[in-house]
């Protein structure tokens, strides 16, 4: 008889429902040799500990983790490193609350349908777009792309797609306007949440009110991601203003929209600066307590402000961080930056309210942020000289996708299998 390998596999199953993780294919020998039935209930513990299904847990990188774990365990001899946190983080579940699309039908003219304020913008991200491997700067930010740099090509599992509005700067239309970012959504609707953005009430509370329900009732967004420095003569608004925008957050509690983002921090060239700190943060958050507010960059780089509205209020439950491009831009040019402020919101705010954001596909590919996030840790010295947490995989596993799973409730989304896609590294 010819060797067969499935004579020492007898409990592989050969007909699978579909493509395989690189690592489901390992873990598959392990449970299908001669082990396997010893295997099976250890990574089912790892599973549950995990909070994930079994057959999702399979496909990910924790659970081959867990296999050779047990493997461990159950031969008493330690043939693989492999630590119990490896096995049970679920640091799969990623969820990138903070991405662009960045491109519309009729393009960015200048003198045209494009200010001059418009055209610094469409620059300053063409630039950064270039730089980081999309050789047509914004016009590579694509839906296509946004699949294939995004989805396909990196760990992300779900991502939240962020609007950009400021029209008086491009021609009467929002920069991105909602119907050509809703095809994201369509293309991809069990991996993306939208959200509504460019409501700005200097240019009248009722167009906005209108504006906010038009994109409820047709376009179904998830929440809202705002800017209050606007490009109106008055240049920009709060969100305590009682006239201006207690409307807004009554009309969002009326449609059932119960997630608010903000610009904040990041105070770039043509806005000012005053109004990316996030001191209106304080009353809003009071005065609306059945609604979050997330503070997009967590304020960098005035972060400490942000975070000092919970550190010293710790009843506060409704105020939450992003960090899209502010780790991209610290942890790689000042790590010790990068480290105060992680240090800084996981100890004020709390390990449940900083959530993962990589402002991509301003920033390409979003897997080396992961990967950098995946080992990166805050100093000993720091962690005892300021009192903060240290980035274990317990609170990375948190940050990466698990409050946002509970903020936006993506419960059915992290239950779904992984399915396999090859990596794209470049477009
Ligand atoms: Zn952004």
């Amino acid at each position: 008889m010819e060797f067969n390998v499935f004579e020492y596999f007898k409990d592989y199953k050969r007909g699978t429902s579909g493509p395989m993780t690189p690592q489901e294919q390992g873990t598959a020998l392990f449970l299908g040799g001669h082990l396997g039935e010893r295997i099976s209930p250890h990574i089912d513990a790892c599973a549950a500990k995990a909070g994930m299904s079994r057959r999702g847990f399979i496909g990910s990188a924790s659970g081959f983790a867990a296999a050779m774990l047990a493997v461990n365990k159950v031969t008493g001899m330690k043939f693989f490193d492999v630590s119990e946190a490896e096995a049970v983080t679920a640091t799969d579940f990623i969820v990138d609350q903070h991405t662009h699309i960045c491109i519309r039908k009729d393009g960015y003219i200048p003198g045209v349908n494009t200010t001059e304020k418009g055209m610094w913008f469409v620059n300053l991200l063409d630039d950064l777009g270039k730089a980081m491997g999309l050789e047509n700067g914004t016009k590579d930010m694509t839906v296509e792309n946004f699949g294939k740099l995004i989805l396909d090509g990196s760990d992300t599992r779900v991502a939240i797609f962020n609007p950009f509005g400021f029209r008086e700067d491009y021609g009467g239309k929002d920069m991105v306007p909602i119907e050509e970012q809703a095809e994201v959504k369509q293309r991809w609707p069990d991996r993306t949440l939208m959200l509504g953005g460019g409501l700005t009430p200097n240019q009248g509370v009722g167009v906005t009110l209108d504006r906010l329900q038009m994109f409820v009732e047709d376009y179904k967004i998830s929440g809202l991601k705002l800017y209050t420095f606007d490009s109106t003569p008055a240049r920009g608004w709060w969100f305590d203003d009682q006239k201006l925008a207690y409307p807004i957050w009554e009309k969002c509690r009326k449609l059932g929209i119960k997630n608010i983002g903000c610009h904040k921090g990041i105070p770039f060239g043509q806005f000012m600066a005053r109004y990316a700190h996030a001191e209106d943060f304080d009353a809003v958050c009071d005065d609306f307590l059945d609604l979050n507010f997330i503070a997009f960059h967590s304020g960098w780089p005035y972060q400490s402000e942000l975070a000092a509205m919970k550190g010293f209020k710790p009843q506060r439950k409704n105020m939450y961080s992003e960090l899209g491009s502010t780790f991209a831009a610290t942890v790689t040019n000042r790590p010790l930056e990068c480290a105060h402020i992680l240090g800084t919101l996981l100890r004020d705010l709390g390990t449940d309210y900083v959530m993962w954001g990589t402002d991509s596909a301003l920033w390409g590919n979003p897997q080396w942020q992961i990967d950098a996030f995946r080992k990166f840790r805050i100093p000993d010295q720091l962690v005892e000289g300021h009192g903060y947490p240290q980035l274990t995989d317990e609170v990375k596993a948190k940050v990466f996708g698990l409050n946002a799973a509970r903020l936006w409730n993506l419960k059915s989304m992290a239950e779904a299998v992984p399915e396999e896609k090859p990596r794209i590294v470049a477009v």
